[in-house]
């Protein structure tokens, strides 16, 4: 199948790559010339597992390719998809801007039949606004049609995600388009759902919604069995196995970020504004969440008279493992707040660096390593659970921080292994362990 995809970020790169490593002709558009030219020459401008390997390999086939014209893009092209950013407006709402530039340039550009396809996260109803806004705005006499791909890929594991997901959800009102897409999707060797347009996008928010809503509840009950004296590791893991409640999701933390929970939330509680419908569940995931990411600051100043002067090491800066995504990172508000209290602060993340260099404060100076990042410092923080963190030994923060604290914002270890190892340790609805 000869398809293109328009913007080429986290889920259109990955979404082009493995598409194009299913046999099909993909051409990937996007705006950004940087962008492009990175992948043009098959270095992929995020990190993500297994996906330089697949970009080279396509490219070279002769499966897949980049560019910046709309018009060379699409020619011959019989899908199209759609997978621009759409991110939060300060309202909360959707911000549909590159929709709606990437909708235009379409119908300037597409001069014979195609199915647009979104994949992009959008509110109820924007399917149906798409089509009509580019029949509106076609140069050609052509025929549109329209289907919603709702994407589900975890950034960190987005390639595995793409051929391992639960399920593909495909939209249309069109039969055609139906066909098509389960065509194409019948690649994946994955669970189809198929339904209307406005239920795969609903489909897409009640789900990122869900999922933070089980995150903000387990951070509530982990921040209560800490008062009343329970091990949030032990109540979790109980929790788990109760099928009816699945053990994912349940891990006590420092609250999500990244560029999909926070701005997914927000977007379903304004469209429940807009239709005059509360939703206090949703409100107070989002609430619970802002609280969670400042918990650990309020445990230090507890621990602490002050924080004035204070070397602190920050490990992991990340929104989650394996991921160079900075977006909504708890790593943004923390550090604000930790240089307020007048701490000095080294930091230490594997991949991020470069990315964070443009969000956190300049005042931040980074490392190479953990060793780095501990060496010299007083207490230690743990915000992301990077493989080189977790595995970090007790007994060098005991060897490295002149008084060995380690403030654990993602429970990386049991309360067990840290007893009697001569490391106060602090986690999330855990005893402490002096
Ligand atoms: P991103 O910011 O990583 O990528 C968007 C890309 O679109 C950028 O490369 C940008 O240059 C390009 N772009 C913007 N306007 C364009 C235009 N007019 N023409 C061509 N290219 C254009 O975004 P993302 O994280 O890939 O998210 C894309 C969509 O997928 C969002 O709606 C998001 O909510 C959804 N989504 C994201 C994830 C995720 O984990 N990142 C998961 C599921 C769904």
């Amino acid at each position: 199948m000869d398809i293109a995809v328009i913007g080429a970020g986290y889920v259109g790169l990955v979404t082009g790559v493995c598409l194009s490593d299913l046999g099909n002709q993909v051409t990937c558009i996007d705006i950004n010339e940087e962008k492009v030219a990175m992948l043009k020459r098959g270095e992929s401008p995020i990190y993500e597992e297994g996906l330089t390997e697949l970009l080279q390999k396509n490219i070279q086939r002769g499966n897949l390719d980049f560019t910046t014209q709309y018009r060379e893009g699409l020619a011959n092209k019989r899908v199209i998809y759609i997978a621009v950013d759409t991110p939060q407006l300060e309202d909360g709402s959707a911000n549909l801007t590159y929709i709606n530039k990437a909708t235009a340039s379409i119908a300037e550009h597409l001069d014979h039949d195609a199915i647009i396809v979104t994949k992009s996260t959008v509110p109820m109803g924007t399917n149906e606004y798409i089509k009509e806004r580019m029949e509106s705005l076609l140069t050609h006499d052509i025929t549109i049609k329209i289907a919603s791909n709702p994407e589900f890929l975890r950034q960190g594991s987005a390639v595995y995600d793409t051929f391992n997901g639960d399920r593909i959800v495909i939209g249309s009102d069109d039969e055609e388009a139906m066909r098509v897409l389960t065509e194409i999707n019948e690649g994946f060797n994955l669970p189809i759902v198929q339904t209307d347009l406005r239920s795969a996008e609903m489909i897409k928010y009640a789900s990122n919604a869900f999922l933070a809503t089980k995150i903000s509840f387990i951070n509530e009950i982990a921040n209560l069995s800490e008062k009343t004296g329970a091990n949030i590791q032990h109540v979790a893991k109980g929790m788990g196995m109760d099928k009816r409640i699945g053990s994912a999701f349940l891990n006590a933390g420092i609250g999500y970020g990244g560029s999909c929970f926070p701005k997914d939330t927000n977007a379903l509680l304004s469209i429940g504004e807009q239709v005059n419908y509360s939703m206090p569940i949703l409100k107070n995931t989002v609430y619970t969440n802002e609280r969670q990411k400042g918990i650990i600051v309020d445990k230090m100043l507890e621990r602490f008279d002050s924080l004035e002067g204070k070397k602190i090491a920050i490990l992991g800066v990340a929104f989650k493992p394996n991921t160079d995504d900075m977006r909504e990172a708890p790593s943004i508000l923390i550090t604000k707040r930790l240089l307020e209290e007048g701490a000095n602060l080294r930091a230490y993340d594997p991949v991020a660096t470069v990315n964070a260099k443009t969000i956190l404060s300049e005042e931040i100076e980074f490392t190479t390593s953990v060793d780095e990042a501990v060496k010299g410092a007083d207490v230690a923080v743990i915000l992301t659970e990077w493989e080189d963190i977790k595995h970090y030994p007790l007994e060098k923060y005991k060897q490295h921080l002149s008084h060995p604290i380690l403030f654990d914002g993602r429970n990386c270890f049991t309360v067990d292994e840290v007893k009697g190892q001569g490391v106060e340790y602090h986690s999330i609805g855990r005893p402490t362990i002096q």
